[in-house]
């Protein structure tokens, strides 16, 4: 069969599934809920801003949720994982893990806590983070020195590690956990994307000592912008809202401010649309992982990969994506498809190629390297 045609039966299977408009978006939020009257609510009370009932109300909903402890909405992700970071001890000069297969707001937050993202390789069947990996360049480059995890060539202290859940599909964060205990890293999951997506049985971003969701626009569920950060430790959940809300002391008029602090709060009335969208949470993701099996069906019977869920999860399938045999095929099927009304995107481009990211440390990257000239997101919407 001639590509075009190929192309063409993909761009008109994925037409027809979402009602065949004119032009599809990779993924846009919906607002079938009290999304408006909550909203309308904060506005007719005049509470839009850093007080109100609603940040509250959903920080409790959503660590119900997750099964978490301890829940603090900030204004994005993040900022979320900025102050994930800094509550889990990571310090200027610090060296943090995490994958070179992400989006770039990861290696963003890292910097933000003054500390130097470092690149290890991601697994082929879950997109993200190896434990494999992780173990070989721990055991290569690193020594435990005063129970602290240095890294021999440079000389720095490797404080943490951060996983991300890739398009909602969850890592082996078992393993992961176990060798992090081993060399004396925290753990703390960038589940910006995988909201709702269990790992045997339990929620990705409640496997560290810290997890973050994001809210933003094209996520599974959205605020206009924000971001949550999760815990079971209470100092730690404490020290987090402190420092997301200016660091200031509990007074009735008083302006007294003990840490330099962060204003990274979520405003009630993003907190508001919010709620509205966690009421239509459980839906959303049956209603995309309905989704997925369709798709699984379709690329199966053409012959093209289809991305699934690992072993052991179930993922929210956030993100639909498939896979090419090439980085040429990959362009070609990007261009068809954008130039005729169905939005396509590539993966990202790996983190140690940005140049602000280029000279940082990493180990071998090859399946990351595979993984980023093949892969291609198609539309993922919920279909309401
Ligand atoms: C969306 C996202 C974030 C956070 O993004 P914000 O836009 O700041 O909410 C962080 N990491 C990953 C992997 C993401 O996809």
């Amino acid at each position: 069969m001639e590509k075009k045609e190929f192309y063409d039966k993909i761009i008109n299977f994925i037409k027809d599934l979402f009602g065949n408009k004119e032009f599809i978006p990779l993924h846009e939020p919906k607002f079938i809920g009290k999304e408006r009257e909550y909203v309308l609510d904060t506005i007719d009370s005049t509470f839009v801003s850093s007080v109100g009932k609603y940040v509250n109300e959903f920080e409790k909903k959503l660590a119900e949720f997750v099964g978490a402890k301890f829940a603090v909405a900030t204004v994005n992700g993040t900022a979320a994982l900025h102050i994930a970071l800094i509550v889990a001890g990571v310090k200027e000069g610090d060296e943090v893990i995490t994958q070179p297969l992400t989006f770039v707001a990861t290696c963003n937050a890292i910097s933000h806590a003054g500390a130097t993202p470092v690149f290890v390789d991601v697994d082929l069947d879950t997109l993200g983070l190896s434990p494999t990996a992780l173990r070989k360049f721990l055991e290569d480059n690193c020594i435990l020195k005063e129970g602290k995890c240095i890294n021999k060539k440079t000389s720095k202290v490797i404080k943490a590690v951060v996983p991300m859940h890739t398009f909602g599909h969850p890592v082996k964060i078992d393993e992961i956990l176990e060798i992090a205990e081993e060399f004396n890293l925290i753990v703390v999951e960038d589940a910006a994307e995988s909201l709702g997506s269990l790992y045997k049985g339990k929620h990705t971003g409640t496997f560290g000592k810290l997890g973050i969701f994001s809210f933003n626009g094209n996520k599974i569920i959205t605020s206009g912008g924000g971001g949550v950060i999760v815990t079971d430790d209470e100092d730690l959940a404490k020290l987090a809202k402190h420092l997301t809300t200016t660091a200031k002391l509990p007074h009735p008029w008083e302006y007294v401010h003990d840490m330099i602090a962060y204003n990274y709060r979520m405003p009630n009335i993003n907190a508001a649309l919010l709620v509205g969208q966690m009421e239509n949470l459980k839906f959303f993701i049956e209603n995309k992982r309905e989704l997925a099996k369709i798709y699984k069906k379709f690329f199966n019977e053409i012959g093209v990969k289809f991305i699934e869920e690992p072993k052991g999860a179930r993922s929210n399938y956030w993100l639909n994506a498939i896979m090419f045999d090439s980085l040429k095929e990959r362009d070609e099927f990007l261009e068809y498809s954008n130039n005729n009304g169905v939005m396509t995107r590539p993966i990202w481009r790996l983190m140690n190629k940005l140049d602000m990211y280029k000279d940082c440390p990493k180990g071998e990257l090859n399946n990351a390297i595979y993984l980023e000239e093949r892969i291609v997101n198609i539309p993922s919407s919920v279909r309401v």
